[in-house]
């Protein structure tokens, strides 16, 4: 990602780099606009590197009637699974069935009826109590009838929102992390003619000239754009995540758990070597300025439904590497409605130019943003039109022998990460540094490229979103340190002082925020 110079006036700017400003982005790159995108912390810093990472229709959506928004979300995920291969790539689901608690066999059957059919596809199966017990070591065989399998798909949700935004600035536009949006300027009838801007550590300021502004600031909405509405508001729904080592538990597909206190749908899933744990949905307050973690509270509630189901592993909050947590803007009209019944269907407001877009899913990022750019029309070039035709990504063929003797599986990682970048990453790397961080699916090579070319200011950033290493490992993989270091002082143009900020911040915030309750 090159850094370009702020120009004086824009088509649009967009506010907020996770995946939904990230998706906006892209689409107003591909339809022709002058775009900047401004993100006051790095990219995807909210809640688009902390989710669960499904690209996924969401069974719970279809349990609740959300017909349209299951079938959409399921379509995208298929289109996602044929444009990111490597980057989306389809995860098996367990579910099992016991005989006095959790949904039937005969309701199930119909949801994953349906679920194939939105796919255009087969892939659901039921599996006796024994072939089921074989798929899942160590799962409770008390009043087990037998279980289903299906398809679902995962992602690195980070690294989604890195290649929109690196394939966007590919073809003209532009990204600058660490940048805050302080405050949109209007005319005297209040149409939006520009936007104030400030780097948060810098300090430097400017103003662009732009006709419209997307705020895409997800639970930060209304900080730049309250709702109109005075009986609707942004509700803060907190959700955590507990990160096991894979070795703890032997899971080699996600398995589906049904709380036994208060019957939500809970999953535990392999991802990028470690196992996840999760997720809860409470309300988190109003405090969106604070570092967003897991309470002890959640953990316990976690963990309770994890040994109900596993009960020999014998699992407690010590076996846990980390945890994450982060927040759902949900728009709501009433008051008291169980945070998991509540919308996650997405909303925009728009007004005199500024367009808010919130809510939805990472999985529906495309039709987020050309909703908003829809909505955006009217202070757009006359003949800007949203294409939701065009692929979501430039395809990279895979090349046709392993270059390096890189194993199938991690070349298929590097080219979903990185596009056309994964090239070079291989030809420039040393042998020793293809193969993988231990306990996670990065490979060493991945860390100076993501270092020199990938907008990183700190070593947060590359720990935590361009690769993932610092919420896979316990204490933060620190032992991996000085590796890293080593291969990063050739890119990274930092001193020793530098250097021990650095590693102080990244120790800090690895004890704090990503720390088991
Ligand atoms: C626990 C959990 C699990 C989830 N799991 C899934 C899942 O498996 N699959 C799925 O499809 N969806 C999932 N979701 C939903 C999905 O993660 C979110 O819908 C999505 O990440 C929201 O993205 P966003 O870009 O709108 O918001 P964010 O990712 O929060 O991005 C908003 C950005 O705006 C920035 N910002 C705020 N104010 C300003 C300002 N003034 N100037 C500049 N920048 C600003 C913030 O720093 C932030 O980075 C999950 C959500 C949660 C909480």
């Amino acid at each position: 990602m090159e850094n370009k110079p702020i120009d004086k006036a824009y088509d649009l700017v967009v506010v907020g780099g996770g995946i939904t400003g990230a998706g906006v982005l892209r689409e107003s790159v591909r339809m022709g606009l002058k775009t900047l995108l401004v993100e006051k912390n790095d990219f995807a810093y909210g809640t688009s590197s902390r989710s669960s990472k499904l690209v996924h229709g969401g069974l719970r959506y279809l349990k609740q009637g959300k017909l349209l928004l299951t079938y959409e979300s399921v379509r995208q995920r298929q289109r996602l699974l044929d444009e990111a291969p490597g980057l989306v790539d389809e995860i098996d689901f367990l579910m099992p069935i016991y005989r006095e608690r959790g949904p039937g066999r005969l309701p199930l059957t119909a949801g994953l009826v349906l679920y194939d059919l939105m796919a255009g596809k087969l892939y659901h199966s039921h599996m006796d109590s024994k072939e089921f017990a074989e798929m899942v070591p160590g799962i409770d065989t008390t009043g087990l009838s037998g279980g289903f399998r299906f398809m679902d798909a995962q992602t690195d949700d980070a690294r989604l929102v890195l290649r929109l935004i690196s394939e966007s600035a590919e073809d003209g536009g532009q990204a600058l992390n660490y940048t805050s949006a302080t405050g949109i300027v209007r005319n005297e009838d209040g149409a939006v003619t520009g936007i104030d801007i400030t780097d948060v550590e810098t300090g430097e300021s400017h103003t662009v000239s732009t006709p419209a502004v997307i705020n895409a600031t997800g639970a930060w909405a209304e900080t730049l754009h309250p709702v109109h509405e005075s009986d609707m508001h942004l509700r803060p729904l907190r959700g955590s995540h507990l990160v096991i080592p894979a070795d703890r538990l032997p899971l080699t597909r996600a398995v589906t758990l049904i709380h036994p206190d208060d019957g939500r749908p809970l999953f535990i899933i392999p991802w990028e070597g470690a196992l996840m744990l999760g997720t809860t949905d409470i309300d988190h307050g109003n405090d969106l300025n604070t570092e967003v973690t897991a309470t002890a509270e959640e953990a316990a509630y976690m963990m309770e439904c994890l040994n109900t189901y596993f009960p020999e592993a014998n699992l407690t909050l010590g076996d846990c590497s980390a945890s994450f947590a982060g927040i759902r803007p949900v728009l709501t009209r009433k008051e008291n409605v169980d945070p998991s019944k509540e919308s996650r269907e997405h909303v925009i407001w728009a007004d005199k130019g500024l367009v808010t877009v919130t809510g939805g899913k990472l999985t529906t990022f495309r039709i987020l943003a050309a909703d908003a750019l829809k909505a955006t029309k009217p202070w757009l070039p006359a003949d800007a039109r949203v294409d939701l035709k065009s692929p979501a990504f430039a395809k990279v063929p895979l090349p046709a022998d392993n270059p390096k003797g890189l194993p199938a599986p991690n070349l298929r990682n590097l080219y979903g990460r990185y596009g056309k970048h994964a090239a070079s990453i291989i030809d420039r790397a040393e042998a020793r540094d293809l193969e993988c961080i231990p306990g996670t699916h990065t490979l060493w090579a991945e860390i100076p490229f993501a270092a020199e070319s990938e907008n990183v200011r700190h070593l947060t950033d590359l720990l935590l979103r361009r690769v993932r290493m610092g919420m896979l490992l316990k204490d933060g993989g620190r032992e991996h340190l000085p590796r890293i270091r080593n291969l990063c002082e050739p890119v990274l143009n930092w001193d020793g002082d530098r250097w021990e900020t650095e590693l102080q911040m990244y120790n800090d915030y690895v004890n704090t925020a990503l720390r088991v309750p």
